[in-house]
């Protein structure tokens, strides 16, 4: 015969752990999500499960109960089944609700989904009446009746419509909330085979308990997703959430306040580890909107998430919070003013993508013009910039790019080189220039293979030897500090240049300014082991950026190119004149080579004749143009002289 103490001990481990898990869930305050609250239903359900489980083995053993004990027995498996049969649906509404898939549901929906519940439940509560679930003989014998398979077969359709769900979302849930619901499946699963095949075990609810206790220790645990001191979420959260959305289409809106002053006002407060200026504005925000429903995916950035205040009233929020930060924050002695930029963008109208969230929170460092809050068209350029990732991503199998030259004089008039520039020509956005692109392709990662484009055109171009004939002894090719910093980078640069026979010398590469200011050391060991295999270089854009002179010109450069801001400056003011003489001056006492570029007047060739700078590079003697028409160009100069 079998033994209950077993299934009594069963039953009260399965509610001793429900009671542990329910008590740690409210200690560490998890309870104001949707999610949150069908989880502690769940185990609320599931602790009934185990009392009324135990509570009826009690009496398993005695083969003649009293009325009393056969009252208590009938009643716990009324409530047992009542209970029971709610939990696969709830377990299915709690996945769709973590995926954001209950956001499709319409109301039509959910009632048609409730129909195999409503059916079955029914069944349950009037089983005193009708005996269709389950009976008690005369002899007080409890067994099973045709309808436990109806609800067990509930069960099953609402657990398949859970594991549809989580298949369907599966991009947008995170790892480790991954492994716990498949490990919740998987345990469940487990329970109901044992039962069925041994049905005196009674592990049913033990399975489920314990499949739970793992949904909480990770789904129900945020930690990762929350900052441990102010609990608001990270980055990570809000591109996951905002992924979920957007796989199920739930509309919302989207509220970022960047502090723009930032870095200097932290400086001023800042202690160590704690982040004073979140800090000061967390209290406020908490006023305004649920915790749950802010994130700083950034130091300087905050984000509010507005599921059902679309529209108006998003705007309204957001006139309110810049209404706040008119004023200033009080911390310890200080009195700070904070200045802050906000947009509001709808998702999915404005916000077609994760990719397009990072554009947007990324967006205060360009292209913003200083307004305060930023709607509607403001943000036309979260748009283009889509746009032309897709375009670039487009453009080789549509032969969208191609290489553009512009050539470069000796003093003398004389022809030296040539730069090589992008262009592109997409079919829906038409001509664009690589000040607009090549950022773009730089964030996306697709910067390599257009750089390697160039390279390989320019090395076709130089092994036709019509550069050489006419007098183009080296082409200038551009390079990109993402391009630099990858992996086997150098060996790439060397194996195309080698396909096509071309001598290393012949590639002159650009490094601007402020990439080389990045971190001398990489660039200095990149540049000297591409200088000993014999490419040449040239720094771009001189005087442009902030870097230490020393620094630079510790920096084996062949060639120094001025920048044409500092050219045209020259003829602006005596100070920029100045300037332009002196960079001048300094680069020849350190003996490099000097380009000047942007040279669009004949004046400014007779002042840099005069300064005398070794090339020359603009619109007076050429734009950049196709390749034809600069061989066309160079052949013509060469029968000139
Ligand atoms: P950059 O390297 O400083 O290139 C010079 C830019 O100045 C070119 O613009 C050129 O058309 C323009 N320019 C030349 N002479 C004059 C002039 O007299 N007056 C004026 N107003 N402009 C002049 P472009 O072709 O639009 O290129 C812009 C930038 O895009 C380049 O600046 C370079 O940083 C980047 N770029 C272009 N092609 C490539 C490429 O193949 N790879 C990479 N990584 N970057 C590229
Ligand atoms: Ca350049
Ligand atoms: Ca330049």
């Amino acid at each position: 015969m079998f033994d209950y103490s077993f299934v009594f001990g069963v039953g009260l481990s399965s509610f001793l752990i429900c009671m542990v898990n329910l008590i740690y869930t409210f200690i560490q305050g998890r309870t104001d999500k949707t999610h949150n609250r069908i989880f502690i239903t769940l185990y609320i359900l599931l602790a009934v499960n185990a009392i009324t489980e135990f509570v009826s083995s009690i009496y398993a053993n005695d083969t003649t109960l009293s009325d009393e004990a056969q009252m208590v027995v009938q009643v716990c498996k009324y409530i047992y089944f009542a209970t029971h049969t709610v939990l696969c649906p709830l377990f299915f509404y709690y996945v769709s609700n973590i995926s954001f898939a209950s956001t499709r549901l319409s109301n039509i929906k959910m009632i048609i989904i409730s129909i195999p519940l409503f059916i079955t439940e029914l069944m349950a509560l009037t089983n005193p009446l009708t005996n269709f679930v389950w009976s008690f003989g005369d002899n007080g014998v409890y067994s099973r009746e045709w309808g436990l398979t109806l609800i067990y077969i509930a069960a099953a359709i609402y657990y398949i419509m859970a594991i549809v769900v989580l298949v369907d979302s599966w991009k947008v849930i995170s790892g480790k909330r991954k492994g716990a619901l498949i490990f919740f499946v998987v345990i469940v699963a487990a329970g109901v085979v044992i039962q069925l095949l041994d049905k005196s075990l009674h592990v049913e609810v033990l399975t489920e308990v314990l499949g739970l206790s793992g949904v909480m220790m990770s789904v129900e645990n945020e930690d990762e997703r929350l900052y441990p001191r102010t609990r608001f979420y990270n980055r990570e959260a809000i591109i996951l959430d905002l992924g979920g959305c957007l796989r199920h289409n739930r509309k919302l809106s989207i509220l970022m306040i960047h502090i723009n002053n930032y870095d200097m006002i932290s400086r001023l407060v800042e202690s160590g580890e704690t982040n004073v200026i979140i800090d000061m504005i967390s209290g406020y925000l908490t006023s305004v909107v649920k915790r749950y429903y802010v994130y700083v995916p950034e130091k300087a950035t905050v984000v509010i998430t507005l599921y059902d205040e679309m529209g108006e009233k998003a705007d309204e929020l957001a006139e309110e919070i810049l209404k706040r930060f008119d004023e200033a924050w009080e911390y310890k002695d200080y009195s700070i003013q904070l200045n802050a930029t906000v947009m509001v963008a709808d998702v999915p109208s404005q916000i077609k993508s994760t990719s397009e969230l990072i554009y947007m929170l990324e967006s205060h460092n360009r292209e913003l013009k200083g307004k305060r809050l930023y709607r509607d068209d403001d943000l036309s350029f979260i748009m283009r910039r889509q746009a032309i990732e897709e375009a670039i991503s487009r453009g080789f199998s549509e032969n969208s790019y191609e290489v553009y030259y512009q050539p470069t004089y000796n003093l003398d008039g004389s022809l030296h080189g040539a730069e090589a520039l992008i262009r592109m020509n997409d079919k829906e956005l038409g001509k664009l220039y690589p000040d607009e692109f090549i950022p773009v392709a730089e964030r996306s990662g697709l910067i390599d293979d257009i750089d390697d484009f160039v390279l390989e055109e320019v090395c076709k171009f130089i092994k036709t030897g019509v550069p050489a004939r006419y007098g183009v002894g080296n082409i200038n090719v551009n390079l990109s500090v993402q391009q630099c910093m990858r992996p086997g980078f150098i060996e790439d640069v060397t194996s195309i240049v080698e396909k096509y026979g071309v001598k290393k010398k012949c590639i002159n590469f650009e490094i601007t300014e402020s990439i080389a200011a990045g971190d001398y050391e990489i660039f200095g060991r990149i540049i000297s082991s591409l200088k000993k295999a014999g490419f040449m270089f040239s720094m771009d854009d001189y005087g442009t950026g902030y870097s230490n002179v020393s620094s630079v010109f510790s920096l084996d450069f062949d060639i120094i190119k001025i920048d044409k801001s500092i050219l045209w400056g020259a003829e602006k003011n005596e100070l920029g004149m100045t300037i332009l003489e002196n960079t001048i001056r300094m680069i020849q006492q350190m003996k490099r080579k000097i380009l000047v570029e942007g040279v669009e007047t004949l004046e400014q060739v007779r002042l840099l004749e005069r300064l005398k700078v070794d090339y020359l590079q603009g619109y007076y003697f050429s734009r950049p143009i196709p390749k034809n028409d600069f061989v066309k160009l160079i052949s013509i100069e060469k029968a000139r002289k």
